[in-house]
This record gives C-alpha cells, structure tokens and sequence, in this order.
C-alpha cells in the first residue's frame, strides 16, 4: 500500500479528519507525523501556556494513535526538509495536511506544496478548522466583510451542515524512521511546572474536548444567552482551545447543539463561534492586524508611554480594580479567562491606563491556553476601538457596574482575589468605598491604580485629539 504523510499541526485528532479521510479513499497508509519548527513561518511564535497545551495534546493524539496501531512520528526542525526526508525514506506518495489560516503559516504552507509538487508528490490541504473558508463569504460587492452581523447574515444563508466523520478503527504501523525525536525532547511541557494549577480545569485531546463538549449541553446550553455573561458562573462551553488546537471539529460542535437546549439558546451559541470564523476571515483579508490598527486614524492615538510599573501591576493583577485583578489572575492560574472579563480588563488597559492594546493582546498570547492570533486580535482591537466592526473607544467599560452587573454576589472576585473574601458581597466589587476600618488587612492595594473618572476623563480626552467619526 503506498503511504501518505499526515503532516500534524493545528488538527490533533483523528475523528472529522478531512487528510486523513482523504488518505484511506485514496488507498493510502496514513504516516501520522508531528513537525516541531515553531520560529519557522515568522508569525507570532507561539507562547508557554500554549506549548504546555500542545505537549498534552499530541500525547493525546499519540495515545489514541496506539490504540489504533500507530503512534505520532515526531521531529524536530525544517518542515519542508523533513517531510522530504521522509518521503524519500518511505516512498510515500502524497503528504496531505489541514490548512492554516494565519498569514505567515499559510505562506509557508504554501511553498511548501509547490515545492513537493515540484518533486511530484501529491502535496494537498483541506479545512479542518472551520464551517467556511475565509474566503468563502464575501459581501454583495465581492467584498469582504468589516462587519460581523452581514457576515453572519451571509453564513447562514450559505449554511450547509456537515456530519461528523468517525475516526479510523484500525491504522499501520511503520517502523521507527531517522531523524525522529520524542515528544519529550522538544521542550514544549515547562521544566518548573508552573502550569501545574491548570490541569484541574482542562483535559487536553480529543477526549477531553468532547467531554467538555457533553459538559455544556448538560449544564450550559440551556441557559446560554444570559449565562454566557456571567463570569461567576460556569455556563460557556470552554471549548475555545480544543478548537484552537483541532481537538474537535466546529461542526461536530454544531451537530451536537443541533437537538439539545432550547432553539433561542442554541442559535446565540452558535452565533458566538460565527464570531470565531468571523476573526479568522478578518485575519485572512486584512493580515497586518495582528500588529497594526485595522483603522489608521489609530495610527495618531496618543497612547500612554507604557510605564513599567502601572502594565506590571496590571498583569499580575494588582491593579486594585477587583474584576480586573480576578481576570488576570484567574488567566494565571487556569490559562483561560471569561470572555466578559476579557472585555473589562482589555478596556481598562486600552482606555484607563490607555496602553497600547498590543501590550495586553502580547500578554494574552503568552497566558492563554486558547492563544489564536485571529481571535485574540479581533478581541483586542474591537475592544480597544481599532478593529473591524468594533466598540466604539468612547464606550469605556465602568469595571465596578460590570462587576455589579455580571458578578452580583461578588462570587468571582472572591475566587480569584482571596484577599477580599472578608467582605460583605456587595463591597467586593470597589472596596476602595468601604471605610477604611472595616476594610481587608492584606496586601491587596487600598485604591485602584488609577482613578476610574479620571482615566476615563483622560482617554476621552485623547481620544479628541484624533478625528474618528463616531
Ligand atoms: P463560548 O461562549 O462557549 O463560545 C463557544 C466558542 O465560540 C468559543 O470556544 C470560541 O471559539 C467562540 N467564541 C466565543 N466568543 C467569541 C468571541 N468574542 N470572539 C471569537 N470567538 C468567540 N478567543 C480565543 O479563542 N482565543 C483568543 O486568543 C481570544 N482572545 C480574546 C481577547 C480578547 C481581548 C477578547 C475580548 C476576546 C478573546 N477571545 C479569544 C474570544 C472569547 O473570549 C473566547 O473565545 C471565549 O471566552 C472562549 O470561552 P468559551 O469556549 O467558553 O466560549
């Protein structure tokens, strides 16, 4: 049987495989193999918290691999180089892989079929990642879209669901191959394990996404559209880096919800992982996002000179504003943060502080295990006022009525920042306002590090000295 390289990256299963899928209908043995050549496209390189993700993921894949009767090939260097190292040892006859989506890695993807074409190889890519192909849609001009509510107008009417695909039952095993490594020795798992804390929130794989998955159908969905705000609550669906890393397909996803919950709270879930492909799209068409405003009057924006101090203590969460500090240390801690907090802490950094949203979205990148540059940069820069379709930057989040909204009791502030447990509920949310007696003895800082109308006051401020039509 002629072989085919399964070339791995950002699609770690083995159910809803569209290369693999391909392989078994042309009549080859699929060699799964890992390439580990992370500096190689020139894009963002991806951070720790996202290695630590990546090394329990391929060993997931390893796993479910063996029990099949293969196991991941894994190597360490040039893509191109390898897989041609590789074919020429096997004699493989094709090398099929998922497409990616980010600029630089799509480049290089690119080249690297035209260069195994040129050594007549069957050299092919499907979309493993998304319901639509960023270029799929496009506006009534041949556009593409700048706003989210058309683009989700255009994808349901393009809608066409697709079954899930089961993975294979049985798979070949070939022999040890030269040049391969371990999964251990590429460094991607940190050698001090400050991950530790994570891995009671998470379950990285194949299996893990659907449990995760069969979670949220039974306790989430139900209560999705009122839910999903809520930070104190558990009713997202955490699926977001089991999508980023492949471990399941969106579709699969959309197969699922298609016959549980309520139709209203099925169509608001499916809704939000339109906003996903929305990112990817925008990323697609509009490449130097990820480091530059979408909109260039931006350019002008008269950011603050980043001081050391105030970004430090907004990183580590001690900036004394309680729902921003809970977010990012809840982010240190597990990896992830809610989505509503996102918004809060992005908002506090562009416009209280108002840094450059580059430093937060840097600082995501680093600490999420769903680090996407597609959606952590839509994210930042519909936050910070930049982006496509985004927030206007005179909408300044208040971060004590977001708390008193979306965390009423004050539940979530006293998860992640101990130091105002003792307080009654409500005053959690600026206990800057409790007189100073009853106040919490600690270390948690006595006011906020910047004054909430005065930052703000100061951003509008800035914000007039660039013409942005509102
Ligand atoms: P659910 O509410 O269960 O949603 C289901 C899925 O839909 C998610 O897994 C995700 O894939 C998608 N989704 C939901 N909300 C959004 C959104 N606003 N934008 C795009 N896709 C969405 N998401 C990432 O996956 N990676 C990032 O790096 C990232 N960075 C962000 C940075 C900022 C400043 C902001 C405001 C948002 C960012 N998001 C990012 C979007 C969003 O916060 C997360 O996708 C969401 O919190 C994931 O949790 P969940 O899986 O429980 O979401």
């Amino acid at each position: 049987m002629p072989t085919a390289v399964i070339w791995f990256r950002d699609d770690l299963r083995l159910r809803d495989h569209p290369a693999l899928q391909a392989a078994a209908r042309a009549g080859f043995a699929p060699l799964p193999v890992y390439i580990h050549a992370p500096h190689e496209d020139g894009g963002w390189a991806p951070g720790a918290t996202s290695n630590a993700w990546r090394h329990r993921s391929l060993a997931a894949l390893d796993a479910s691999l063996r029990q099949r009767g293969s196991r991941l090939h894994v190597f360490a260097g040039d893509s191109l180089a390898t897989l041609q190292a590789i074919a020429a040892v096997t004699g493989a006859g094709a090398v099929y892989w998922s497409r990616r989506h980010e600029p630089a890695a799509a480049r290089r993807d690119e080249a690297v079929r035209r260069a195994l074409r040129a050594q007549r190889l069957r050299a092919d890519a499907w979309n493993a990642s998304l319901l639509f192909e960023p270029w799929q849609l496009e506006t009534r001009a041949g556009d593409p879209f700048r706003v989210f509510t058309p683009f989700w107008n255009a994808a349901r009417r393009a809608w066409s669901p697709q079954a899930p695909y089961p993975a294979p039952d049985a798979l070949p095993e070939f022999d040890r191959l030269p040049g391969e490594t371990a999964l251990d020795a590429l460094g991607l798992a940190p050698d001090i394990p400050w991950d530790a804390s994570f891995w009671a929130h998470w379950t990285p794989g194949e299996a893990g996404a659907d449990a995760a998955l069969q979670a949220f159908i039974e306790h989430g969905l139900h209560d999705y559209r009122d839910g999903r705000d809520r930070p104190d609550r558990p009713l997202t669906s955490r699926l977001s880096p089991h999508l980023h890393f492949g471990e399941i397909a969106p579709w699969r996803i959309v197969d699922a919800v298609a016959h549980a919950g309520p139709v209203e709270e099925r169509a608001a879930f499916v809704r939000e992982l339109a906003w996903r492909e929305f990112g990817v799209h925008v990323l697609h068409h509009f490449p130097q996002t990820p480091d530059a405003n979408f909109n260039p009057r931006f350019d002008d924006f008269p950011w603050a000179a980043p001081d050391p101090a105030l970004l430090a203590a907004w990183q580590r969460g001690r900036t004394g504003v309680p729902i921003v500090d809970a977010g990012l240390r809840e982010m240190r801690a597990t990896g992830w943060m809610h989505n509503r907090v996102r918004m809060v802490v992005a908002s506090f950094l562009t416009k209280h502080l108002r840094l450059h949203w580059l430093h937060g979205a840097r600082w995501f990148w680093d600490h999420l295990v769903d680090a996407d540059l597609a959606n952590n940069t839509l994210g930042w820069q519909w936050v910070a006022g930049t982006g496509v379709d985004a927030a206007p930057y005179f909408r300044i989040f208040n971060p004590v009525l977001q708390a008193r909204k979306f965390d009423p009791a004050g539940e979530y502030i006293a998860r992640w920042v101990p130091e105002l447990r003792g307080l009654p509920a409500k005053a959690r949310h600026a206990p800057w306002e409790v007189p100073s007696g009853s106040r919490p003895t600690g270390l948690y800082p006595a006011r906020p590090i910047v004054d909430l109308a005065e930052g703000r006051a100061s951003a509008l401020e800035a914000l007039k000295r660039i013409r942005v039509p509102v």
